[in-house]
């Protein structure tokens, strides 16, 4: 039986742990990836984690031909995709709106085109909470308003669920699209985590760069929120958490009819505030982290934080790790990054 699953963005941060998982599980991933915001040594990594080297092409999917050349190649043999390729800079995306509409539409109307093409019928998507904006209601559920999206990178996740959805409808797809809540951590080996090139995009790094001593303070933007604390509280998932939710919900879409759309949040259905994880993280590694409160950010969200019963009753998906593990495997990561 074909047990082929074609990975894009497979090198990235979510999808080399998502691969992982895929190995573990007795899946054949075939990772695709431009290399645009990935390392190639991700490959090597992943090789020394499960004992195999998995199967990985450069492909460029703005470009439909190359697309189609992976699909033909591998005719009848790809039972779904799981699809991440995607670029993911929110203040980017504001500066760079067409790239960020062009790439993330164009790579993933290629994708479904030639889905169709090869009769291969389901898709996972990697979506984000930032469709719900600021929600009106706590934890947030798969049934709350989606809210206009404050950056092009978060429209581009909206229109990219539209696409899916209405593709779904005109086409025999099985759609899953998961709403990530905010990933953190690294895999337990240290091999494989967050890359990034320049300063961190997310809290996280922030206060592990801090502890390192590479940066002197972690600014906390605002400590007026209307919040127990004061500061913005989201709910953080352990990455391989994040990762394993996918082999579900690829399993799902296979199991569904055809014309299928469904939709999941992935969070751990916790919130916690920025302050407390500052604290948590400084309990849990005994590592001092100098913080300033500062002016809040443009536009971030107060708080946000799952409502996980669709997940749990419908994908079977439950999160095993604690903030504890988030937060010592970020640290195991920062210091595997330090010493390479
Ligand atoms: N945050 C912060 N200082 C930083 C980076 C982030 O106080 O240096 C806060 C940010 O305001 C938000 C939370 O940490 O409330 C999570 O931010 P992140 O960028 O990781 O995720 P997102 O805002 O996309 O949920």
């Amino acid at each position: 039986m074909a047990n082929k699953v074609l990975v894009t963005g497979g090198l990235g941060y979510i999808g080399s742990h998502t691969v992982v998982e895929l190995m573990n599980q007795g899946y054949e991933p075939l990772i695709i990836d431009n290399l645009l915001n990935s390392d190639i040594s991700v490959l090597d990594r992943i090789e020394k984690i499960t004992g195999n080297r998995p199967e990985f092409q450069q492909v460029e999917m703005r470009d439909k031909e190359q697309l189609q050349e992976v699909f033909w190649s591998n005719n009848n043999q790809i039972v779904g995709v799981i699809h991440f390729a995607a670029v993911l800079l929110v203040g980017e995306s504001v500066e760079q709106p067409l790239h960020y509409y062009f790439n993330n539409l164009t790579s993933t109307i290629n994708l479904l085109e030639c889905m169709n093409e090869f009769d291969v019928k389901s898709i996972v998507f990697s979506s984000s909470c930032t469709v719900y904006g600021n929600p009106d209601q706590l934890p947030v559920s798969e049934n709350a308003p989606i809210k206009p999206s404050i950056s092009p990178y978060g429209n581009t996740k909206k229109v990219c669920e539209d696409i899916l959805k209405d593709a779904s409808i005109a086409h025999p797809l099985k759609v899953v699209s998961l709403r990530y809540f905010n990933p953190i951590g690294a895999h337990k080996s240290s091999l494989i985590g967050e890359f990034q090139s320049g300063p961190p995009h997310h809290l996280v790094p922030f206060i592990t760069e801090t502890a390192t001593g590479k940066r002197e303070k972690l600014n906390i933007f605002g400590g007026d929120w209307n919040t127990p604390d004061g500061t913005c509280v989201r709910d953080y998932i352990h990455v391989s958490d994040l990762a394993e939710a996918h082999i579900n919900a690829m399993e799902y879409a296979t199991k569904q009819s055809v014309n299928s759309f469904n939709v999941f949040n992935v969070g751990s259905g916790d919130g916690y505030s920025v302050l407390e994880m500052v604290k948590s993280f400084e309990k849990t590694t005994g590592v001092k982290v100098p913080y300033e409160i500062v002016d809040r950010r443009p536009g971030d969200v107060e708080a946000v934080y799952a409502d996980t019963t669709k997940v749990t009753n419908e994908l079977g998906f439950k999160t095993k790790r604690s903030l504890d593990d988030m937060l010592k495997s970020a640290w195991d990561w920062e210091q595997a990054l330090a010493k390479e």
